[in-house]
């Protein structure tokens, strides 16, 4: 089936409806890493795309466990050089609600992930200056600009690696300070691994939470009153960013990308030490 379908775009999206909506068909996706199975094809408004049901491959684990390197590469193995990610996301300012939805503009990792590298391919460090392809990300920003909810363009993301958990109260003020916006876990690996390939990125995010819910929660378990938990709200919350990317779909234009499929910082020419030196 895979042979006869050439996605134009990927899109890493937990959306039910959508999958049944536009009568997607599910895949499986061959990977050096082993097969990824939550992959579903179709045409979406007559763009032909890939969805990857989010970026757990059968269990959930640890962000620091999730194989980044592996959903990247079954994207880059059915030939797709476009990808989009959705997220949820907590929120650090105070004044900005559960709900709120962002399209990223730049990211700021503050945790240590790191990836294996195949030793029997030559390493380069992603160029991340700009971690996201602008015309990707300006096509997300005209769909998020027809939304009956307000967007907020050119986010800040800080990737955090859990360890595992969320933020506490003062790295949310830090990061507020720092003028961040929101901060979640996947982002980063996932823009550097698709830089890495070669891939145009861009991402749009939606809050689950924010500081003063999370402190409203906490207050009320104190004072023995029932309380719920933010997690309840995400699948609401998640139809806003689906919302967002059936736009996206719908107004899709088709482009080459200059940047991204260049950028590398590749050096074929790396050697231990110079030539002249070997006997
Ligand atoms: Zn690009």
């Amino acid at each position: 089936m895979l042979e006869n379908f050439k996605p134009e775009v990927a899109i890493i999206l937990r959306s039910d409806e959508t999958i049944k909506k536009f009568k997607l068909k599910r895949v499986s996706i061959n990977t050096s890493f082993g097969p990824v199975h939550r992959c579903y094809i179709g045409k979406i408004y007559d763009i032909p795309v890939l969805i990857i049901y989010g970026r757990f491959n059968g269990e959930k684990v640890p962000s620091n466990q999730i194989n980044f390197q592996q959903t990247i590469e079954a994207v880059k193995n059915v030939g797709v050089n476009k990808l989009i990610g959705t997220f949820v996301v907590g929120g650090i300012h105070p004044n900005m609600p559960q709900g709120s939805v962002y399209v990223l503009g730049d990211l700021v990792g503050v945790g240590n992930y790191n990836i294996n590298w195949n030793q029997n391919e030559s390493f380069h460090n992603a160029e991340m200056y700009n971690p996201f392809c602008s015309t990707l990300t300006k096509q997300l920003c005209d769909a998020s600009r027809k939304m009956d909810f307000p967007v907020k363009e050119n986010a800040i993301y800080v990737s955090f690696y859990g360890y595992p958990r969320i933020e506490t109260k003062a790295e949310l003020n830090f990061y507020n300070k720092m003028g961040w916006d929101i901060v979640g876990q996947t982002c980063d690996p996932e823009a550097t691994c698709a830089r890495l390939n070669q891939i145009c990125y861009a991402g749009v995010a939606v809050q689950i939470d924010d500081p003063s819910g999370r402190a409203e929660y906490i207050n009320k378990l104190e004072d023995n009153k029932k309380a719920n938990a933010y997690v309840e709200d995400i699948k609401h919350c998640r139809e806003r960013t689906t919302k967002i990317i059936l736009q996206f779909l719908k107004d899709y234009k088709k482009y080459d990308c200059n940047v991204c499929s260049k950028m590398s910082r590749k050096n074929k020419n790396f050697r231990e030490f110079p030539d002249e030196f070997y006997e």
